[in-house]
């Protein structure tokens, strides 16, 4: 099939096994990287029991600096099919996990749909994204999602441009906020603080970015103010960051406490905030 499904739309030429001219180098048949219980999320997504993470290999974003690089940029991991995908949602269920968690899922909508028919888990479901999703994207799975977590990364096209080659970055993700948030406008908890509904919205703080950061803080809070916020400081210079110099470091303490303390000022109180030193290593999942 030619494919122009993600706002790239390269009309790469995709075969079971092959991606020829895409960007995200995908082919036509699922490969996922990892999927087992994840307990790095949000507490209202990971819960005691963990999030059933399934990890689709190659990104149709393709952040220089991605954390899960070998997996987003290479298409490495294993081959499945509908039907054993359908299995893995089933297993994980099995496993106890409080929601099955599709990460960046994006280039493998409509296979991962096909699943979906085939066994339709009894928890609640995650679309885990990158933001750069365009609404037929999202229209494919609509009937299937109870939660939308959504990365912002930028604000700035030319940030957007120069670290995820994605200028139309701002609006696509306004777009993808725009169609979560019209989805499901209430988030809806159950007694355990278990998100069972919602949408949450995601912003990794990057060195050299606070005022990106602040003005996307302010974006999602006036617009969608009955979404959750997670200001994430987990950035660690991965992948290609080494040719960027000025994103080539930690986030520093005085970066993070400008954010923080904007965000606690506001007094918008739906908002997760990551600890400084999840900036580590050890919180990036095994994928071997
Ligand atoms: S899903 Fe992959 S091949 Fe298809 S348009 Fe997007 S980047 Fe290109």
């Amino acid at each position: 099939m030619n494919c122009n499904l993600c706002p790239r739309k390269c009309n790469a030429k995709r075969t079971a096994d092959c991606n020829i001219g895409g960007f995200c180098k995908s082919p036509e048949n699922v490969v996922i990287s990892r999927a087992d219980l994840h307990f790095w999320e949000e507490p209202s997504i990971s819960g005691k029991n963990g999030s059933g993470t399934v990890f689709f290999s190659g990104c149709s974003l393709g952040c220089v600096y991605c954390q899960n690089f070998e997996i987003s940029h290479k298409i490495s991991g294993k081959t499945v099919s509908i039907t054993q995908l359908a299995e893995i949602f089933k297993n994980l269920e099995e496993k106890g996990a409080h929601n099955i968690n599709f990460v960046t899922p994006e280039h493998y909508i409509p296979k991962i749909k096909e699943a979906l028919e085939i066994y339709r888990p009894d928890i609640p479901i995650v679309l885990n994204s990158s933001g750069y999703i365009n609404e037929n994207q999202m229209e494919i799975l609509k009937d299937y999602i109870d939660i939308y977590l959504l990365d912002f990364k930028y604000m700035s096209g030319n940030r957007a441009k120069k670290y995820s080659f994605a200028e139309d970055y701002p609006e696509i993700a306004k777009g993808a906020l725009d169609f979560a948030y019209r989805s499901q406008s209430e988030c809806v908890f159950d007694s355990n603080g278990l998100m069972k509904k919602g949408v949450i919205v995601r912003h990794m703080l990057m060195p050299l970015a606070t005022n990106e950061a602040i003005s996307v803080f302010d974006y999602v809070t006036e617009n969608y103010p009955n979404a959750y916020f997670s200001m994430m400081s987990q950035y660690l210079p991965h992948g290609k960051a080494e040719k960027y110099p000025e994103i080539n470091r930690r986030v520093t303490k005085r970066e993070y406490e400008k954010v923080v303390n904007h965000i606690l000022e506001s007094g918008f109180e739906n908002c997760y905030i990551q600890e400084r030193t999840s900036a580590d290593d050890k919180y990036i999942p095994d994928f071997r």
